[in-house]
């Protein structure tokens, strides 16, 4: 496979390339272009052109959205594939990113016949015989920036909505995982979305990602990734629009009156070890009540030590390699400070290549970097607490603020944890891990800006207009 860039319905050849590797064997697998200045350029005055000249309305684009579903669904094997092969991720998760980026397809359309603004009252001293309303339209050219972690689903969660909202898109995946957006930009063209809708540039960040964020034509950037990319595209975009979904380091409590402790140790343990940690809301610190501390920790070091480690090809394996060797270094790194500096080993902790076996850890302190930083590995620590307000305290204490769990029989104790604790999504009697892909979905803090998930995602992505008239 040789890629290039995706402007107006054609691979156009770039002279320079960047190899995409297998992240478990090492080999190459594809290659893509290293998107220039001039490149990016012509991106976005095709899809600027497009948007102005071609508009669909929004039967045609549920049309699109659920015929380019269908065509994910008949080719699902084969795309799971690219996702194990780019990402690493093992077979039964690729399978079941398809699976949850199909529904986000399929959401996305029925949003697109639902657009609208509202019916605006204007009763106010003075003002007599007018009426208003609003309606929602869309921004424009949209410059979609994604992370390698997710590569089907996080970039449905952008083409879909933008796509239903009316938007011709510009989109830089992810220089690691870039394929499988490849495919997608084939198939919503065979889907029917017309020429120039949907451009795809490829390459670096600071590249090419770096020249779509100079480009004034675009309306609004949706970016998902790392915080420190994420505040460099808010500094440098001015008054254009921005969402940004980035990191965490997922807190999850499970009070002593979890209603079902092993069930809870099994969901922690598992949701931190899948995509080999890699995902925003993997679960990362388990603050776990004293007095069920010992049979929490049995069945965790249980769960743990079960699962199958390997090539994620096979489809028995849980756990693969990391995005490359240079990241679970950058872990294991991790790990051996936090021993140092007194946390104890339990299981795994130990890498070969990029596979860094399922970890976790006891005795850490909240300024290690395995607590206090997003460890995008597979790696969880278990911190017990006496008093389940100490456990609230000790969750709000940091600078991301995306999902937490929390696990509790206690209603009321429930009720005012969704008050207390300072994230975008508290999930009760669930890990931070969990989402539907329906839901509003976002962090505060340093986890970013805005919300995704198709509905709250075309709201970002059209603009309210009012209509006054005079009666
Ligand atoms: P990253 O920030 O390194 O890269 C993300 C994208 O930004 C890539 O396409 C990259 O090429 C591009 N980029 C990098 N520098 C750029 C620049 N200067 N200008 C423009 N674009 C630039 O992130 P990653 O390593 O691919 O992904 C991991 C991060 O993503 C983690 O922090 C994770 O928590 C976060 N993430 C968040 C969510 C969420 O929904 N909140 C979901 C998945 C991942």
């Amino acid at each position: 496979m040789n890629y290039g860039h995706y402007i107006h319905g054609e691979w156009i050849k770039s002279e320079e390339t960047l190899s995409v590797y297998n992240k478990y064997t090492g080999e190459e697998f594809a290659k893509v272009g290293k998107g220039t200045r001039e490149v990016v350029t012509e991106a976005v005055t095709n899809a600027f052109e497009t948007f102005h000249s071609i508009k669909l309305t929004p039967w045609q684009r549920y049309e699109i959205l659920m015929r380019a579903a269908e065509i994910f669904k008949e080719r699902k094997e084969e795309l799971a594939l690219i996702i194990v092969r780019e990402v690493g991720k093992v077979l039964k998760d690729a399978r079941a990113e398809i699976d949850r980026g199909i529904q986000t397809f399929i959401a996305s359309a029925e949003e697109a016949k639902r657009i609208s603004g509202e019916g605006i009252p204007l009763n106010q001293a003075g003002v007599d015989n007018k009426m208003a309303f609003s309606i929602r339209v869309p921004v424009g050219v949209i410059g979609a920036i994604t992370p390698f972690n997710f590569p089907f689903n996080l970039t449905a969660h952008k083409l879909g909505p933008a796509i239903a909202a009316g938007n011709s898109i510009v989109l830089k995946p992810a220089e690691m995982t870039p394929i499988i957006a490849c495919k997608m930009a084939e198939i919503l063209t065979e889907a029917g979305l017309p020429a120039g809708y949907l451009n795809v540039v490829n390459g670096f960040g600071q590249e090419t990602g770096q020249h779509l964020l100079e480009d004034e034509r675009i309306a609004m950037y949706t970016f998902t990734g790392s915080p420190g990319v994420g505040r460099h595209i808010k500094s440098v975009t001015g008054i254009r629009k921005v969402t940004l979904e980035l990191g965490n380091n997922s807190p999850n409590i499970v009070h002593r009156d979890a209603p079902d402790i092993e069930k809870a140790a099994e969901l922690c343990v598992t949701r931190g070890y899948v995509n080999a940690g890699q995902a925003c809301i993997s679960v990362q610190r388990v603050y776990v009540h004293r007095d069920i501390l010992d049979r929490f920790m049995d069945k965790a070091v249980q769960v743990a030590q079960s699962l199958n480690v390997g090539n994620p090809e096979d489809p028995t394996m849980d756990v693969g390699p990391m995005i490359s060797e240079k990241e679970a270094k950058r872990a294991e790194q991790w790990i051996q400070e936090a021993v140092e500096q007194g946390a104890k080993i339990i299981v795994g902790g130990k890498r070969t290549g990029a596979i860094l076996e399922p970890t976790i850890l006891t005795g850490v302190t909240p300024e290690m970097k395995v607590v206090c930083q997003e460890v995008f590995a597979p790696v969880i620590s278990i911190i017990p607490f006496d008093d389940i307000e100490d456990a609230f305290r000790q969750a709000n204490d940091t600078r991301f603020g995306l999902q937490v769990g929390l696990f509790t029989s206690d209603i009321t104790l429930a009720m005012r944890a969704a008050h207390s604790l300072e994230f975008g999504g508290v999930i009760i009697n669930d890990v931070s891990t969990w989402r539907a892909d329906v839901m509003p979905y976002g962090g505060i803090k340093d986890s970013g800006i805005g919300k995704e998930g198709p509905h709250h995602a075309v709201q970002e992505m059209t603009d309210e207009k009012i209509v006054v008239i005079s009666l």
